[in-house]
């Protein structure tokens, strides 16, 4: 057994297929750059398949997460999801929704199932405050298209404080009306704010929870073991929300996640991003093996460090 001495082994993997997006959001990016961060060619989505199957085999995962960058940029998304439908996984997506439209149908037929849609506004200008971009409707009718397709949706929101903390009710809202679970997140000490800037824009779970009760009564529900998020639920709503607060309320002790990215390197912990090159021996058992105990080691036993490297390059 792939397993540490408090119990936690891997069961859900994330892959970043691509260390670009098309959005440049404040906490993410420091100048818009659009470079790819990856240092190592990236494999092809045979051999990244390949790679999965391996690491299914020692651990039996539960969940596959395509992350990035933005996984809608990766140009083999729909035959990827494809190779990967035989494992009978939860396969699953974290996107920002920009692109959608055009993959709605072939990602659904390909197996896909499951969006978190990233959406830290509803408001045009604040959009462009955190993205740089423009356009946020057509994120929102993306989402509304995924819903119509029948896609299991989750939105995750960025609180940005001086941002978009003011917008909180009018997402909570939003997501309510549309019946979809928003997720909100604490801003985490990564890439550029693990330096600077991380204390000015935090904006934490308590400060998320005291603008919700200026207008809706909240119960937390019990957490769910190696879950993310805490959840509420909206008194006299069959309605609940969630809250990511990795600074506040770190859930490391319970952390079932393993990362992969584009070149075969794996990774036990955000806070920890010395990669752990597997490209070239996953089909050795043995080195496999020893190679997850080493990412296992990595997983904090109390809390996020924080990491000089962004979300773009790591995966989200
Ligand atoms: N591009 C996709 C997207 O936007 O969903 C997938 C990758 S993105 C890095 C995954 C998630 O991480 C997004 O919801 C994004 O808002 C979040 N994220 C990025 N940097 C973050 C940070 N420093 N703290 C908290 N969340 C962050």
């Amino acid at each position: 057994m792939i397993i540490d001495s408090h119990n936690r082994t891997f069961k859900t993997l994330r892959i970043s297929l691509i260390g670009l997006c098309n959005l440049g959001c404040v906490y993410c990016v420091t100048n818009n750059e659009k470079k790819p961060l990856y240092k190592k060619k990236a494999l092809s989505y045979l051999e990244l398949i390949d790679i999965v199957k391996k690491l299914h085999l020692l651990l039996n995962l539960k969940t596959i997460r395509l992350t990035g960058g933005e996984p809608t940029l990766y140009p083999q998304l729909v035959e990827f999801i494809e190779g990967l439908s035989s494992l009978q996984l939860d396969i699953k997506m974290t996107t920002n929704g920009y692109n959608l439209e055009k993959l709605i149908n072939p990602m659904h037929d390909a197996g896909l199932k499951h969006l978190n849609i990233s959406l830290d506004t509803t408001n045009e200008n604040t959009f462009k405050k955190i993205s740089n971009r423009a356009k946020v409707h057509k994120i929102l009718e993306n989402i509304e298209k995924c819903k119509e397709k029948g896609f299991n949706i989750k939105l995750n929101t960025v609180i940005v404080k001086g941002i978009n903390d003011h917008e909180i009710i009018d997402l909570l809202n939003y997501a309510y009306k549309l019946n979809i679970p928003i997720r909100f997140l604490e801003l985490m000490k990564m890439g550029h704010l693990f330096s600077n800037e991380h204390e000015k824009y935090y904006f934490s779970e308590h400060e998320i929870l005291e603008s919700i009760k200026s207008e809706y009564s909240i119960t937390k529900d019990i957490r769910t073991p190696h879950s993310t998020a805490n959840y509420f639920s909206l008194n006299n709503h069959k309605y609940k929300f969630g809250i990511i607060a990795n600074e506040s309320e770190p859930f490391c002790s319970d952390c079932d996640r393993l990362r992969l990215d584009i070149s075969g390197n794996i990774y036990g912990c955000l806070s920890d991003n010395q990669p752990i090159d597997i490209s070239e021996d996953f089909n050795n058992e043995e080195i496999l093996r020893q190679k997850l105990h080493i990412a296992l080691k990595q997983k904090q036993n109390d809390s996020f460090k924080g990491s000089m490297l962004s979300m773009l390059a790591i995966g989200g």
